[in-house]
């Protein structure tokens, strides 16, 4: 057969295109072969939740939302086994299927099997096959994808060629992420298009804020992910982790850049965002109240002015110049909240206690387990409100399960439900602001 070969340059070969990443394979989708797993429904994890508590619920809602989400995934299967990740195959398997592209590929061959694999299974794609067959494919698609060839097998065609297009849409449509988002990871890379049609209004918001990405920073390095300055950066590592997990973590930064600047005109000092002084009005007026006790005592000791009361009266004014300069402090704190931003505050004041055990912790991988992430939120204020804004943009519908299983569960304090509802109003009218841009 004559091969036609393409004019454009393979972008595999393109200098500003970068190689695709490894895809790690999905913790979450291992989880699936554990049938214990997918039977769950939400309702029976609501009982579920009654009878074990908090936590270990919202793994298992976590688990039961990857379940349904992954469920038409499972259509490549090779000898019968389903194949759900590249990882799936052993390493015996994943040599043979290299050995056989080599000869038909350019460079960074196990790369692009790994990547053609990823790219076959989430096609959606009915294949039964065997390990020549599977080797087969991907060596068409791959003449297809890396060489601009057309092939004989119409699946392989379709493929190679939906792999070429989502390059372009990588490399082209990345908008107001820039050019930076295709070295993350492909499949991250092709969530955040996705969360780019999902979330107009969103990215209209953050152009108008004029946001900036860099991907890969050195500035992120260990964490994840920061926001500083007008710029999110986020770390290499990130690229390697499941779709979910990168995507968890970014909404999660684009969150202290919007959700966050929308409550706080200015930096809080350090000690408010960690919540040392509780609410801040009662503490300004207790202040007041012990700073004019201490006004009269001093006045009644000058009264009787005594050679031993002295030191006492000195003391007693040092002390009174810290409580002024920490009411001063807290006044100027005060100031920094924008609207409904204090309401929020006071919410998480009371949502905080025992290491955050009613906030909604959810998993971001190697970033940090549910219960880190609870914690998280407890120890600073800005946590909270980036975490909260990626609940509600991500998983809007676990955010609020997690609150009706508060509300239905008689153990929890009703301060803490009227938290909840505060909360939840704050956010959503201000994420209804931002997804209406
Ligand atoms: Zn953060």
């Amino acid at each position: 057969m004559r091969r036609r070969r393409s004019r454009r340059q393979p972008l595999e070969q393109q200098a500003q295109r970068p190689q695709p990443t490894l895809q790690q394979p999905q913790s979450a989708l291992t989880l699936h072969s554990n049938p214990e797993h997918t039977s769950a429904s939400p309702q029976q994890v609501l009982k579920l939740q009654r009878i074990v508590g908090n936590q270990t619920v919202m793994r298992q809602l976590g688990r039961s939302e990857r379940t349904r989400s992954s469920a038409i995934q499972r259509r490549l299967t090779l000898d019968q086994a389903p194949i759900t990740a590249y990882s799936d195959l052993d390493s015996q398997a994943q040599d043979f299927i290299i050995k056989q592209c080599t000869s038909s590929f350019i460079v960074q061959v196990p790369e692009t099997v790994a990547t053609i694999i990823s790219e076959i299974i989430a096609s959606g794609e009915q294949i039964d096959c065997s390990l020549p067959e599977l080797a087969q494919l991907v060596s068409s698609i791959g003449q297809v994808y890396l060489i601009g060839e057309d092939v004989q097998d119409q699946r392989a065609q379709q493929i190679g060629l939906r792999m070429r297009q989502n390059d372009e849409r990588i490399s082209e449509q990345s908008g107001v992420f820039g050019k930076g988002l295709a070295s993350t990871g492909r499949g991250n890379a092709l969530a955040t298009l996705d969360l780019m049609e999902e979330q107009q209004g969103l990215m209209r918001y953050m152009e108008q804020i004029k946001l900036k990405f860099i991907f890969n920073s050195s500035k992120a390095k260990g964490i994840g992910g920061m926001y500083g300055d007008g710029v999110v950066h986020l770390e290499d590592k990130l690229g390697k982790e499941p779709k979910d997990v990168f995507l968890r973590t970014l909404i999660h930064e684009i969150g202290h850049a919007t959700f966050q600047q929308r409550l706080l005109k200015d930096k809080l000092d350090p000690q408010v965002s960690q919540g040392d002084f509780g609410d801040i009005q009662q503490e300004i007026t207790r202040l007041d109240q012990e700073i004019t006790n201490m006004t009269q005592g001093q006045v009644e000791d000058m009264r009787k002015v005594k050679l031993g009361r002295m030191q006492n009266l000195w003391q007693q004014t040092e002390r009174m110049g810290e409580l002024v300069e920490q009411q001063e402090l807290l006044q100027r704190e005060l100031q920094k909240f924008e609207g409904d931003g204090l309401a929020f505050y006071n919410a998480w004041l009371v949502l905080r206690q025992d290491e955050g055990r009613y906030m909604l912790g959810v998993d971001l991988g190697s970033v940090m387990n549910p219960t880190g992430r609870q914690k998280y939120q407890a120890e600073k204020f800005e946590e909270f409100c980036a975490e909260s804004f990626m609940h509600i943009v991500k998983e809007p519908q676990m955010l609020y399960q997690h609150v009706d299983m508060l509300r239905e569960n008689g153990e929890v304090p009703g301060n803490v439900i009227n938290a909840w509802d505060t909360a939840l109003d704050v956010l959503r009218n201000h994420y209804v602001v931002i997804r209406d841009s």
